[in-house]
């Protein structure tokens, strides 16, 4: 298979695994500790461990897990107001399937499925279109979750059903923006990461320029990677040259995908639509300009503007370290919860919900990745 083959060799990634290694290791003398590698992508995470690569990588490394599963960073009033919707309001709910089973305060989406309510996982934001369609009798809305990723189709939903004149199609926005949560983490002071391995699918959307501020104001060693072994390793070598040169920069190892500018056509409908605005971070908490929110002209389809969303305060589990997980201060067998009430089965936390959290990946490729610790 071209471009996905090629970066599964075996004998290329054992090959750079040793090269790594031996950098790695010439770095931590100097530094006299390990060098803290960030992955911010979920698709990272699991990339990471379904492969081996915090053993591969050696123990002059340490990989952590970032912000970078969407679902996990969604808050939980998201959750509560979702299943207000679904359960008081009589709404139809579309959302992507890990959305489902992410704990509430009270309940989850699959608890309000049980009592009655309508949930419908759907792939694409456009099912939703069809959904109202097939419903017009009834307001259908949309979960918008996820980066920048995410957002261009759900603009192009939005335009989609102001053509068609569709009344009854909403959103409840909780998309996110990385670079900007990017720059909170990074700039706390006890947060010490030496380099981070940047999302690939979001870079496609917003290119590499879009991470310059993390280089021009923090100093932070930064490269795009793909999604394969290989690509995740060579983008661990460009932060090792960086931190070692003491030059950081945006590299990009993923050039058969993103380029400098992005990608022009999703990002301009990205702007047509959305307006940044300040947006809670599970973990991070209110961080300026890093969510959207439809602009006002679209304010019809907007459920925070059309429907009383008011919820009570949202609780979490007091127990559940979800949110020191997602900034990366520790890893899921941290949490006196991970694989003893909290798995896959009977999630506690977003973490152990979504395919993309670190829980749900460190639970998976449990013995490895303790092992490898
Ligand atoms: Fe939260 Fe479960 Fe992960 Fe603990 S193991 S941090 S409860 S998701």
């Amino acid at each position: 298979m071209k471009f996905a083959a090629e970066f599964r060799d075996p004998q290329l990634v054992l090959r750079l695994a040793t090269e790594v290694r031996n950098r790695a290791a010439r770095l931590s003398a100097r530094l006299g500790r390990r060098a803290r590698i960030m992955e911010v992508c979920g698709t990272h995470t699991v990339s990471i461990h379904r492969h081996g690569l915090k053993h591969l990588v050696g123990p002059d490394i340490k990989l952590v897990s970032g912000p970078g599963c969407p679902i996990c960073v969604t808050e939980t009033k998201f959750i509560d107001q979702s299943v207000k919707m679904a359960l008081d309001l009589g709404v139809v709910v579309a959302t992507f399937g890990d959305m489902v089973n992410v704990p509430g305060s009270e309940l989850s989406l699959a608890d309000a499925r049980a009592r009655g309510a309508s949930i419908n996982v759907v792939v694409s934001p456009l099912e939703a279109l069809r959904l109202a369609g097939q419903n017009p009798g009834r307001k259908v809305v949309f979960l918008a979750v996820g980066f920048e990723t995410t957002a261009p189709a759900v603009a192009a939903t939005i335009l989609e059903a102001k053509r068609e004149e569709l009344g009854n199609l909403l959103i409840l926005c909780g998309h996110k923006l990385v670079p900007p949560a990017l720059l909170k983490l990074l700039g706390q002071p006890d947060v010490r990461i030496d380099g981070l391995i940047l999302p690939g699918h979001v870079s496609t959307i917003i290119g590499t320029r879009g991470y310059q501020p993390l280089v021009d104001e923090l100093g932070v060693c930064c490269a795009v990677a793909g999604f394969e072994p290989v690509d995740v390793l060579l983008a661990i070598l460009m932060l090792l040259s960086q931190i070692e040169d003491h030059k950081p920069s945006v590299g990009n190892e993923y050039l058969r995908a993103v380029r400098p500018e992005g990608n022009p056509t999703a990002l301009g409908l990205i702007d047509t639509v959305f307006e940044p605005v300040p947006a809670h971070w599970r973990g991070l908490g209110l961080v300026e300009a890093s969510g959207l929110a439809l602009r006002e002209e679209f304010s019809r389809f907007d459920a925070a503007c059309v429907l009383d969303l008011s919820v009570s305060e949202p609780r979490d589990d007091p127990n559940c370290r979800c949110a020191d997980v997602l900034l990366g201060r520790a890893d899921p067998p941290d949490c006196p919860l991970f694989a003893k009430v909290c798995t896959p089965q009977a999630p506690h936390g977003p973490c152990m919900v979504s395919s993309e959290g670190s829980c749900s990946a460190w639970f998976k490729y449990q013995e490895a990745a303790v092992a490898d610790r």
